[in-house]
Parts: structure tokens; sequence; C-alpha cells
């Protein structure tokens, strides 16, 4: 079975409500779709979502790193030679993390059809289901209260607030968010980058002597802070889970020496793939360092791709798994179900995907 080409489309699906960070607001995930041919007449399906202030790609780099850099050198290559064909899309070009994982994860798609086998048994097969958290889109606090009550009537146990520009309204949400829930709810708190390490210690110190319960706290600090990362690692009672700062196993290997987080978030999109993710895991294994999976604002292409790793690995014991569970409509056939917070993974070979409808190819 050799790769004979590479096709290219957009997808758009919208979203439940508008995903609000403290950086931007969006109303529908969009991303770019890849399928890799093969002389076997079977194809494989793969997602890159650029997210340009994190990886630096946009809609048309992910399109120009395929067609200029991947396709010319993976035509040819025989996907039974799994560890050639791969080795030949990491060199293809530096960077571009998500238009490596997508073509990546449709080439492992196309390995699990060859040899009729679903993605996370080929990689693992630990489970076959994972439970995700919900992101809760920052508003007022009475708003995000009554979000978090949805979501707890959807079956969510664990919520993610977004947190980093107002520390006195930061706290009045999380306890709002508190209250409407009830004690048993985890909370997890991503700064995305948006604090120094003083201000996150001071901030954290405060939250920690309001509010109890919080899981960990994720990115206070730029993402090449690592010292910065650390002393608030070791200022601060709340679990630190490195996300912006860690893309590849050189960058875990880093924080995990140095001691500067307690977990890592490990994305598709930043790893620029499973091989890349799976390198992640090994070395957290290595160092009993527990692993997130997570994902940008993805659609359930991709997402299907990350929920078989997270299936796969038991050093993976977290997940943040959630942009589809945002979205108002599936456009996906096939891959995940999704039952409230579980993701299940199918006993369909590869990636489990039967079609996907709305992609305008290029
Ligand atoms: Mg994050």
């Amino acid at each position: 079975m050799h790769i004979t080409n590479i096709k290219t489309g957009l997808i758009s699906v919208p979203l439940r409500t508008p995903f609000k960070t403290s950086l931007r607001t969006i109303d529908s995930i969009k991303s770019v779709v890849v399928s890799v041919e093969t002389d076997a007449g079977i194809t494989g399906i793969g997602e890159a979502h650029p997210t340009g202030p994190i990886t630096g790609e946009s809609i048309g780099s992910v399109r120009g790193a395929i067609h200029e850099f991947m396709l010319p050198k993976l035509k040819g290559k025989e996907i039974a030679n799994l560890e050639d064909t791969l080795n030949t899309l990491d060199s293809s070009m530096v960077k571009n993390t998500s238009a490596k994982a997508a073509v990546e994860m449709a080439i492992y798609d196309l390995f699990g059809k060859k040899y009729q086998i679903p993605l996370y048994r080929l990689l693992g097969g630990y489970r076959n289901q994972v439970e995700t958290d919900l992101t809760i889109s920052v508003n007022s606090p009475e708003e995000m209260a009554r979000d978090s009550r949805i979501a707890i009537d959807r079956g969510f146990r664990i919520l993610k607030l977004k947190v980093g520009l107002n520390p006195a309204l930061d706290i009045e949400r999380i306890m709002a968010v508190k209250e409407a829930c009830g004690p048993m709810t985890v909370l997890r708190l991503d700064a995305n980058q948006g604090w120094s390490a003083r201000e996150a210690v001071k901030i954290m110190r405060e939250i920690e002597s309001e509010i109890t319960g919080i899981e960990l706290l994720e990115q206070p600090v730029l993402a090449h802070d690592l010292e910065g990362l650390r002393m608030v690692k070791e200022s601060i009672e709340t679990p630190v889970l490195a996300d912006e700062a860690v893309f590849s196993a050189i960058d875990a290997e880093k924080i995990i020496s140095m001691g500067a987080a307690d977990y890592i978030n490990i994305k598709l999109m930043k790893t620029g793939g499973l091989r890349g993710a799976m390198r992640i895991c090994a070395l957290a294994e290595m160092h009993n360092v527990e692993c997130f999976l997570g994902c940008m604002m993805e659609t359930k292409i991709s997402v299907t791709a990350a929920a078989h790793l997270a299936c796969a690995r038991s050093i993976i014991t977290r997940c943040d798994l959630d942009s589809p569970a945002l979205c108002s409509t599936d456009p996906v056939h096939g891959g995940i179900e999704i039952e409230g917070p579980w993701l299940k993974v199918s006993e369909a070979p590869g990636l489990g995907i039967d079609h996907v409808d709305g992609i305008i190819w290029d």
C-alpha cells in the first residue's frame, strides 16, 4: 500500500455557544482536513487545527507545508514500513507541528486499516474509554455558574476555567462556579501564560486561602520561563501542569529534570503527532510524571486520534479533549463515541472514521 497523493480541504463546525478566553472569542472551529490516498484505493484521514499564537501555523501554512514539503517526499512511500514513512515525514521540514500531526494521524489510520486493527490497540490497548473535562468560557460569575450547572447536568464532573486577566474577578468567578456545582465537581484552572511568576504565586495563594479543591493550575507563566514555572510550583500547594512550555520530548526532559512542573500536557498539534507524543509518554513513564492529553479547538477527527492515544497509554491519566462537546453539530460519522464526558473508541480499524460531512476540498 503506497501513498499516491495527499488532498487537503477545509471544515468549519459551529459551536453551541461562543468560546471565550482572556485572549479571544470564536464561534466555530475551522480546521484543515487531510486525506492521504494510496494505490490500494484506501484513504486515511487527519486534521490540523492551526493555532497561530501557540504553534505559529495558519490554515495557509498548513496547506503550504503539506503540498510543498510533505507530499513530494511521501509520494510512493509504503504504509507497511511505518518507521521509514514517518521518518520521511519528520525530516520533510522542521516545526509545522499541526500539519505534521494531520498527515501522521492519516498514515496511522492507513496502517490500522491495512492490518485491520483499531489505533488504540496498535499503540497499547490499555482501555477503551477516557473521561474529559469541559471548558467553561470566561463570562460574568453568574453566567459561568449557570454554564457550569448546564455542564454538570450533561454529566461532566471536571470543569476547566480560564483565568488570567483580572485576579479579583477570577476569584469571584471560581467561587461562583464552586458554589453552583458543589464539592463533588473538580476544578482545573488554566492561565494560558497570563501571569508573571510573582503574580501567579500571589494570586494562587489568595485563591488557595478562599477555595479548596482546585485540582491543578495550568501554564501560569510564559512558555519559555521554566525558572518561573518552577518557582510557582515550589511556592503554591496546587499542582502545576505545563502546557505551552512542552512541544517535544526535549522540552519535557528539561522540565522534568528541573522539577518545573508536576504534570505535562501533551497535544498532538504541538508534538507533530502520535510518535512525538509517545516519546513524551516514554520519558514521563521513566520519571513517573503523569501526563494529560489535551487538544486545541479541534473537531472530532483529530480528537479521535488523541482519544485513541489516551486509551492506549497508562501514563496519560487525565484528558482535556472537550472541543467536540463544545460543538453544536457533529459532521464526523464514526470515530469516537461521545456520551457526556466519556469518549469511547470503537473496534473499527485505524481511527474508525467512516466519512465526514461538509469538507470543502481544495
Ligand atoms: Mg492550556
